[in-house]
């Protein structure tokens, strides 16, 4: 069987792992240089949002034979409304690296990937299908799959991020909401090690021109006086595609639309949509069958997020006090019930 993958990035590699567990051999194309991503960032596996999974390192390891090794855990998350502070400690995730470092997410798994990686190269996906039995779309971009099928545009953001110097608590994450410089996004910072961290804004239906004056209002706003080493701006728009498999293409990841549109995590859903394109490939299962899992979650995710549009600042500030509050945090944090799933009747309710 001949199969092709193009994108060498995570969902793409997590393809190719499957595909060599089951015995097929398959060609990957990139069109960098290299593997990992050229901005070094640090992003997390954010627990609560993969519920009913306890722990997604433990997942996959156990069930799909993937080791990843995290940056950190992640134990305490500090949110910042306004007016209000909340700090929040349990067993909230991992972060990991992005970046073209040895250590980095998909480094690790292209170190477990046996078949050929073609760098340079930027291959039409139309003469792959006809070329091969399968082609994966694993490109992180969904504008392909947008053409191909009937698409839902959940949100549509421009970030703009940094790598910034000082002291850090290595297993902290922070969370700023504020319409004024995020609009329904927010900012955060996630450390690498005690003196760097990802320093991300994700602004939500903005023009890119209006990026940097939010940008230089959140650093103000938040004293944020870090030293700046380097800074990256895109734009990312998350939406819901009707079909992810079309004749013998397979779209997995972000190429899928793979990512949820409340928080802007995709990489649990990139490695789980790519190993399921791999088992579909190699058993002929449904896969849209098998990525329900993930649309599912996103129609729900996305009822959140028609939610989050309307907040107003005085919203931020109930919601981060709230989240604050000894027995919400201990139902939120300390337990592994999915409360995505269970509070989103309420959220339709009030919608
Ligand atoms: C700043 C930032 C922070 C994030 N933080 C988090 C987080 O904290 N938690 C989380 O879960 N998710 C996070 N995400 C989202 C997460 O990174 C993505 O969902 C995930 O990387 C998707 O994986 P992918 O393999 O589909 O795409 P990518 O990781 O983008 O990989 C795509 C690969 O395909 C290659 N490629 C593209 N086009 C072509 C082509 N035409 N031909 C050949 N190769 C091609 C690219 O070079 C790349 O290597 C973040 C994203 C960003 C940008």
């Amino acid at each position: 069987m001949k199969v092709a993958i193009i994108g060498a990035g995570i969902a793409g590699l997590a393809c190719a792992h499957e595909l060599e567990r089951l015995g097929i051999t398959c060609i990957l194309f990139e069109r960098k240089n290299m593997i990992g991503t050229i901005q070094p960032n640090i992003g997390s596996f954010f627990n609560m949002e993969d519920r009913p999974i306890k722990d997604p390192i433990n997942y996959f390891r156990h069930t799909h034979g993937i080791l990843l090794t995290p940056v950190e855990r992640m134990t305490t998350i500090i949110m910042h409304s306004p007016k209000y502070k909340s700090v929040v400690k349990g067993n909230h995730g991992y972060f990991f690296l992005r970046s073209k470092d040895m250590n980095s997410l998909d480094n690790q798994l292209a170190r477990d990937v046996k078949s050929k990686i073609n760098f340079n190269s930027d291959p039409d996906f139309k003469e792959l299908s006809r070329e091969y039995d399968y082609v994966v779309v694993a490109t992180g971009n969904s504008s392909v799959l947008e053409k191909l099928t009937e698409w839902r545009t959940t949100v549509t953001t421009w970030i703009k991020g940094a790598t910034v110097l000082g002291n850090f608590e290595p297993h902290t994450a922070e969370l700023w909401f504020n319409t004024d410089y995020a609009r329904s996004g927010y900012g955060y910072l996630m450390p690498f090690d005690k003196s760097r961290a990802s320093l991300v804004l994700i602004t939500t239906y903005t023009q890119h021109g209006e990026l940097d004056d939010l940008w230089q209002l959140f650093l103000h706003n938040e004293g944020l006086n870090y030293e700046i080493v380097e800074t990256y701006e895109f734009d990312l728009n998350t939406g819901i595609a009707k079909e992810h498999k079309i004749d013998n293409l397979y779209f997995v990841g972000n190429a899928a639309g793979f990512i949820d549109p409340l928080l802007g995590l995709g990489a649990f859903h990139a490695l789980e949509s790519g190993i399921f394109a791999a088992r579909s490939i190699a058993t002929g299962k449904d896969y849209e069958k098998m990525v329900k899992v993930i649309t599912d979650k996103l129609n729900v995710l996305s009822d959140y997020r028609d939610k989050l549009d309307k907040f107003k600042n005085s919203d931020y500030d109930r919601m981060v006090k709230i989240l604050g509050m000894p027995i919400i945090r201990h139902v939120i944090y300390d337990t592994n019930i999915d409360v995505i799933k269970y509070a989103h009747p309420i959220i339709r309710f009030f919608k």
